[in-house]
């Protein structure tokens, strides 16, 4: 289709009234969906998808209609333009799809119930009701659903229930919205509530499978997130309610319905007593997230999804601006810098990676751009420039204008942009366009050339790239005042480079802060100033500095072997940071030999090397004195011991396994996923395996099954690994949103990676079926080219995915996942000798 097609150009909806009667017996959906609205044409459109329309009336009367499931539409004929009220009488399937109106299974004391929920990003609300299914369209919504339904149930949406007349469940009309964002949910659930200091309702809602303490941290977290969004922002909450509900199947992470959040479990009720800190920060910033949605999204929202930016790179940003806020003790913009930012950094460096702003039409591509690297890491890392080039001042004020004209509408980039503008008084478009339209990101080369500090930019490329020229204004934020605020040329001097060390006192450094998306390249004289100093600089500046090193190993701009000795330096550092980078870089020399050789007994030497110092001063438990950077390295650093195979960590984890073989799910969350994986790894039997499955099938801790997940997919027995593949389509063992983390972790098991390759290809067609609507379903393919490093599995990757290359949604995740492993493959093959060499000379 050259021309687009948008069904809002032929017909304007202003209000819905929509009647749903569900029936989980007999899995059917029946309705009517009432559409007031302004027709531009005679012949208009509204979408459907997977239903059977009984009868198409405007005003009163039959009208003619077909149906197309191409575009996922029903064609009418009005005969006429103007106000008119259409209404749409269908049935539709209720499939376990994680889309649309969907069943979510759980047991409950051995009973299997199950709650109905909503997913209607990006294009399902048109199979829960025929509508006008594109962000632009928005309406008020009358809302009235009947179901097959129990004493003490509970039903839920995104407006209080304003009546229940014979089970006919009537909700209070909503504001003016996007079809996608609407949502309901119904089942036997139970909820904490509160209110803000603004009177807003504030909810949690899970089945009743939780402890109701597990509610708690979640209730808190949204209810302060609301009240720190409505200053912030300078504009209030808009609803009378705000409810997360927790689904047990859940396809994505979670979803911002306006004032019906839903989130998968893991990612909002927990264990207040027994989760990981970095468990706790992550859930927070996962609510912060959708919270603030609810204004930058909900409120106002992109006019279409090639702006779907706007909204995921911003939420992405705010997420950690409130957190950061409302628990500052956490420095959750440390998250930021070893989550989001290197893999931003890591995929935008591949050639053919789409801009942050891409077209798109197809339904299945507007899923495709959901990229987490690109769309949301590398996305907020472009706002977080923003917000350090014009400060909080200045992003307040703009986003208090923004929301005043657009609210109950939509908006593009370039509204923002002006807004932003107009209260910092910078032209804010023209730095972020070079950023928003062009995929990549610049390394900036820093050199002393004959005595002049000489800066550059050029494209950065990890693999094969092709130069095409592109050039980007770059925020420097340089130590030394005589650089330029903005690199917007190829090359820049600053000066003499003798006369500005000595003024400064101290090493020329770029992008102090690491809040610019580019890496810098320093020649040796300068690199080695850096170094000399290292030990005076805070964590983020050490951090930058191993990650950027890495990745101009990455790219074989200087070589990996060069890495190793400057590990040793940074082994004992007591910030988490500084370790995550360490061991993130670590992790990768795995690659360069090959499992069970000598090269391989040397790698686990060193990490041996590496972590002694960590694992004699942190130990085993968590103690009170504790500060939150040494919690959060302990398991990094026992995590390394064990990979060693150091015989006292190996004994001392299968101490406390044995000590707590009873009562697995109350060890530490913060060590317990090692303990078990250490005795499936060196103590495994079919028994336990047997025992750790029954007890994943068992709890309710969604972070106590991702520690058995991990742990049991560690077994090196031939034989568990055909059992493991064997309950991959068991959906009551493992669910199709948790069939990823299986998936992947037998691929990475150096014993797995065989069967669940070929598990794969063999139920590629089951696997489409399955999950192959869901918006996460190329994240499959993304796991398996994080794992694959020789030329033949490259050649079997080809083989499998490049006939597959012209699916909707998987050809750029195809081409580039290609690319990923071609240049490992050339890596390896160049690097093997330096890195082997190098880790040899570290131990010796
Ligand atoms: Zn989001």
């Amino acid at each position: 289709m050259t021309k687009s097609t948008h069904f809002y150009q032929m017909f304007q909806p202003n209000h819905y009234d929509i009647a749903l009667n569900i029936n989980r017996e007999t899995k059917e959906i029946s309705g009517t969906s009432t559409i007031t609205g302004d027709a531009l044409e005679n012949k208009i459109s509204v979408h459907q998808k997977f239903m059977t329309i009984q009868s198409v009336t405007a005003d009163g009367q039959a009208v003619p209609f077909t149906f197309d499931d191409q575009s996922e539409g029903i064609h009418i004929d009005l005969g006429k333009t103007g106000e008119t009220t259409v209404a749409i009488a269908f049935t539709a399937p209720l499939t376990d799809s994680m889309m649309g109106i969907y069943p979510s299974y759980y047991e409950l004391n051995g009973e299997k119930k199950q709650i109905i929920g909503t997913q209607f990003e990006t294009t399902a609300a048109r199979q829960a009701f025929p509508c006008v299914d594109e962000p632009e369209a928005k309406a008020t919504f009358d809302l009235a659903i009947s179901f097959d339904e129990h004493e003490g149930e509970t039903i839920i949406s995104n407006m209080p229930e304003v009546k229940n007349e014979n089970g006919v469940h009537t909700f209070d009309t909503t504001v003016r919205m996007s079809t996608y964002l609407i949502a309901f949910a119904f089942g036997d659930l139970q909820s904490k509530l509160t209110t803000t200091k603004s009177g807003v309702q504030v909810g949690v809602f899970a089945t009743k499978a939780h402890q109701a303490n597990e509610l708690d941290f979640a209730l808190d977290i949204a209810k302060r997130s609301i009240e720190f969004y409505e200053d912030f922002y300078q504009t209030p909450y808009p609803l009378p309610h705000s409810w997360q509900l927790a689904l047990p199947d859940f396809s994505a992470g979670a979803m911002e319905n306006w004032g019906l959040v839903t989130y998968r479990e893991a990612y909002l009720v927990l264990d207040p007593d027994n989760t990981t800190p970095d468990m706790k920060m992550l859930v927070a910033t996962v609510i912060s997230h959708e919270l603030a949605h609810q204004w930058f999204g909900d409120l106002v929202t992109m006019k279409w999804w090639d702006n779907l930016w706007l909204n995921e790179s911003f939420a992405n940003m705010m997420e950690y601006v409130a957190i950061d806020a409302i628990e500052p003790d956490w420095h959750v913009w440390e998250m930021f810098q070893t989550s989001d930012v290197p893999m931003a950094l890591q995929r935008d460096a591949t050639d053919g990676v789409q801009p942050v702003h891409v077209q798109v039409e197809d339904p299945a591509e507007i899923d495709a751009i959901f990229d987490s690297a690109i769309v949301y890491a590398k996305g907020a890392r472009m706002l977080v420039m923003v917000r350090t080039l014009i400060g909080d001042d200045a992003l307040r004020k703009g986003l208090k204008a923004y929301f005043a004209a657009h609210h109950y509408g939509n908006a593009t980039g370039d509204d923002l942009w002006a807004a932003l503008g107009d209260a910092s008084g910078m032209d804010v478009g023209a730095i972020m366009n070079s950023w928003l339209e062009q995929p990549g990101y610049p390394v900036v080369s820093a050199k002393v050339v004959d005595g002049q500090l000489t800066l550059s930019q050029k494209q950065f490329f990890i693999g094969e790239g092709k130069e095409v020229g592109r050039q980007w204004q770059v925020p420097l934020n340089s130590n030394y005042d005589a650089a330029p605020v903005l690199l917007k040329d190829h090359e820049v001097v600053v000066g003499d480079y003798a006369q500005l060390r000595q003024a400064s006192g101290k090493p020329f450094r770029l992008n102090v802060g690491n809040n610019s998306h580019f890496i810098v390249a320093y020649d040796d004289t300068l690199l080695q100033d850096i170094l000399d100093h290292v030990d005076d600089f805070d964590s983020i500046t050490q951090h930058q500095i191993l990650q950027d090193l890495q990745l101009l190993a990455e790219g074989r701009q200087i070589s990996y072997g060069t890495l190793v000795p400057l590990l040793t330096r940074f082994a004992d550092n007591q910030s988490t940071l500084v370790a995550t980078s360490l061991y993130a870089i670590a992790g990768e020399l795995k690659k360069f030999v090959t499992p069970g050789s000598a090269e391989e007994t040397q790698v686990k030497a060193y990490f041996d090397q590496l972590s002694a110092g960590q694992v004699a001063r942190l130990g085993w438990q968590d103690r009170d004195a504790d500060s939150l950077d040494d919690q959060l390295i302990r398991p990094t650093v026992l995590s390394a011991a064990l990979y060693a195979e150091n015989p006292a960590a190996v004994a001392a984890a299968h101490d406390l396994f044995t000590a707590n073989r009873d009562h697995l799910e109350s060890l530490p969350a913060s060590t317990r996923f090692l303990i078990i994986r250490n005795e499936v790894k060196h103590f495994g039997s079919a028994t336990l395996i047997g025992d750790l499955l029954a007890a994943y099938r068992a709890t309710s801790n969604a972070s106590y099954k991702s520690d058995l997940t991990y742990a049991v997919t560690a077994t090196t027995d031939p034989e568990q690994i055909t059992r493991l593949v064997g309950i991959f389509e068991d959906t009551d063992t493992v669910k199709p949103q948790d069939l990823r983390s299986w998936f992947y972790g037998v691929l990475r098991n150096d014993r797995g990676e065989q069967a669940a390759w070929d598990w794969i290809r063999t139920d590629w067609q089951w696997l489409e079926d399955t999950v192959g609507g869901d918006m996460e379903f190329s994240t499959f393919i993304t796991f398996i080219s994080r794992i694959f490093r020789t030329p033949e599995r490259l050649a079997e990757f080809k083989a499998f995915f490049e006939p597959k290359i012209n699916t909707p949604g998987l050809t750029r995740e195809i081409q580039m996942d290609i690319k990923v492993i071609e240049s490992r493959v050339d890596l390896i093959e160049a690097e093997k000798s330096a890195v082997t060499a190098a880790v040899a000379e570290a131990v010796k």
